[in-house]
């Protein structure tokens, strides 16, 4: 196929930015690769992987030469980033994003930078590892990206973003900004919140000791640790920018506990078991779409 765009700029080439660098290199090996980060140290790190054309720890004249520049920095951190780029960017250059939130985002960029042709998109793929090391080529292979443009877009813009993800082996859906923020908030922020406060609960507890906590893992607390340990910036960042839905989905899931708890309390064995069963439809689901390998226990060896 055609490349969607000759050259493409990442603004941030940690876990998200690094991985799109190299399902580029892979898919459209055509395709010049700018890439940014505030930080010579990661340049010159993902220099070393060899991961774009050129480096930049600031915005300058080589922006002008990029068709798409996507934005691969924190949620909080878009608005700066947008401001600083604005002075040297083409005219015509399509702006996208990565955020895991999307109507913060869409109204940052919208200010930051009028006039722009906006296309934001949410791969919804990823790991709890952060950095340029940490990314790989087939990240977005098989996963969504969900575009969330606002009726100002322009339609030709969006196909072309649309294409790109195609290109790397992405699935592609569009939805308005809120609706995404709303639907992310339960599958993604959510649990993220959940496995947060358990795994702080339990290195809390007095009762029980650290090395209890972590010699008895596999019981199911383990699982949480893995979603734990994802980027503390990142995650910070996502709580304040999508604090609406993230809230009225927590206030589901109190309700939902504290149903779940008067079950437990008053022995109604029925109610946990029809739950219970509900639930791991929803796993198996997963599973048929292709969303989640089969394996048991996520694929881990046994010995
Ligand atoms: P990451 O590995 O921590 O990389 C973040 C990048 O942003 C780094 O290059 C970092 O620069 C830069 N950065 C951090 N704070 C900044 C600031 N204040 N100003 C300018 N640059 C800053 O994070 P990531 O996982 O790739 O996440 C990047 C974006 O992808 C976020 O918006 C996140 O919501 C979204 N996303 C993440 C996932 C996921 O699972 N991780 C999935 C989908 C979308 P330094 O190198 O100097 O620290």
């Amino acid at each position: 196929m055609t490349a969607p765009f000759d050259s493409i700029a990442i603004v941030g080439l940690g876990l998200i930015g690094s991985s799109l660098a190299r399902a580029i290199r892979q898919n459209l090996p055509d395709t010049r690769i700018i890439g940014y980060d505030r930080s010579p140290d990661v340049c010159a790190r993902a220099d070393a992987i060899g991961l774009c054309d050129t480096y930049h720890a600031q915005f300058g004249a080589e922006l002008a030469e990029a068709q798409m520049v996507i934005l691969c920095v924190p949620v909080g951190a878009m608005s700066a980033a947008a401001h600083a780029m604005a002075p040297h960017l083409a005219p015509d250059a399509v702006i996208s994003d990565v955020g895991s939130c999307k109507a913060s985002v869409l109204a940052a960029l919208r200010s930051a930078l009028p006039g722009a042709t906006i296309v934001p998109a949410h791969p919804v793929a990823g790991t709890e590892n952060s950095g340029p090391e940490a990314g790989f080529a087939s990240l977005f292979k098989g996963r969504w990206c969900i575009l969330t443009p606002d009726d100002q877009a322009d339609a030709a813009a969006c196909a072309r973003v649309a294409d790109f993800w195609r290109a790397l082996g992405a699935e592609v859906e569009t939805m308005d900004a809120a609706h995404h923020d709303l639907v992310l908030a339960v599958t993604s922020h959510l649990p993220h919140l959940i496995a947060y406060t358990i795994v702080g609960t339990a290195s809390d507890l007095e009762g029980v000791t650290q090395s209890e906590v972590i010699k008895y893992s596999a019981g199911g607390f383990r699982d949480f640790t893995r979603i734990a340990a994802s980027d503390p910036v990142m995650w910070r960042d996502v709580f304040l920018s999508n604090k609406e839905a993230v809230l009225e989905m927590l206030q589901r899931f109190s309700e939902d506990l504290s149903a779940l708890q008067r079950a437990i309390r008053w022995d109604k064995g029925d109610e946990l078991e029809e739950l219970f069963t509900r639930t791991r439809t929803i796993r198996r689901s997963i599973i048929e779409q292709g969303q989640d390998d089969a394996k048991p226990d996520f694929g881990r060896e046994h010995k």
